[in-house]
């Protein structure tokens, strides 16, 4: 049995940025917070809390220190709490992010009805919904977005790990119901990269191993992308969930990470698998 690694793996620069700048504020010796899972990534989540990292979910958990903003933003009372309580802020908000973020606002401004596509309570949406304003609303699949009423000025944005098919669907549908429509692509091109490399690799494989958070959006979105190809996905976040069965009978393995999924954690899980079929 052979595995294949897909052409694209690994982090990428948003989650390389969070997880260094929290790393180097680990360094200070002054405690340090992540407001939220700094990526879907339980091995990393590990790799920080041995280095005395603490996760909270409101800046009002910490009592001094340094508090890291995740890869995915927040909204931006969450950020003047933060400030409020005299902490020292760390912003690792990826840029194209920050990017969906102003856009989002520019909307908002402007007087657009904002049309988030996305999981509602996905962190990334969350903080997007802080920039929209009170006129929004988030769909996550068709039949959310059949349902929205006749609007007069419609703005679209979206998660940046959607699938673009899916945003140009909802775009195209928006554009029928609306006089008047501004679209913010903001689908991130990392995540269009690897889910083209999980479509490639589907294509030349059995079978696909994809890793990393069960909760990372990115990585949920390869398996259905593998799936939807008709081809066998597993999602498994550490090597010990891979099973000899999987394999049996397998000539060519795929394997996969999400963007928060380290390298390291994808050559444990093809030595296992090697090691399983061998
Ligand atoms: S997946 Fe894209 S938007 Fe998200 S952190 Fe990575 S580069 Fe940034």
């Amino acid at each position: 049995m052979e595995v294949l690694l897909a052409r694209e793996n690994g982090f990428c620069f948003g989650v390389k940025k969070a997880v260094e700048l929290t790393e180097a504020a680990a360094e200070s010796g002054r405690p340090v917070f992540n407001l939220g899972q700094v990526v879907h990534n339980p091995k990393i989540s590990e790799r920080l809390a041995a280095r005395g990292v603490k996760v909270i979910k409101d800046p009002a958990e910490a009592e001094t220190g340094i508090v890291v903003i995740r890869a995915h933003g927040v909204p931006p009372a969450v950020r003047a709490s933060i400030e409020e309580h005299g902490l020292e802020c760390i912003d690792a908000t990826c840029s194209l992010v920050l990017r969906a973020q102003r856009f989002t606002k520019q909307l908002a401004d402007e007087g657009y009805r904002v049309i988030i596509l996305g999981t509602p309570e996905h962190p990334e949406v969350v903080g997007l919904v802080g920039f929209a304003g009170p006129d929004h609303t988030i769909v996550e699949t068709k039949a959310e977005w059949e349902r929205l009423p006749k609007m007069r000025k419609a703005g679209v944005v979206s998660q940046s790990t959607q699938p673009p098919w899916a945003f140009k669907e909802l775009v195209s549908h928006v554009a029928e119901i609306s006089q008047e429509m501004k679209v913010f692509n903001t689908v991130c091109p990392v995540t269009i990269k690897r889910q083209n490399a999980a479509a490639e690799l589907a294509g030349e494989t059995d079978v696909i191993l994809v890793v990393g958070g069960k909760n990372s959006a990115n990585t949920r979105e390869l398996v259905n992308l593998a799936r939807m190809q008709g081809k066998t996905a597993y999602h498994i976040e550490h090597s010990t969930e891979l099973e000899r069965s999987w394999l049996e009978g397998k000539e060519r393995v795929g394997l996969i990470g999400g963007c928060s999924t380290p390298m390291e954690t994808l050559l444990e899980v093809k030595e296992r698998a090697e090691a399983l079929a061998g």
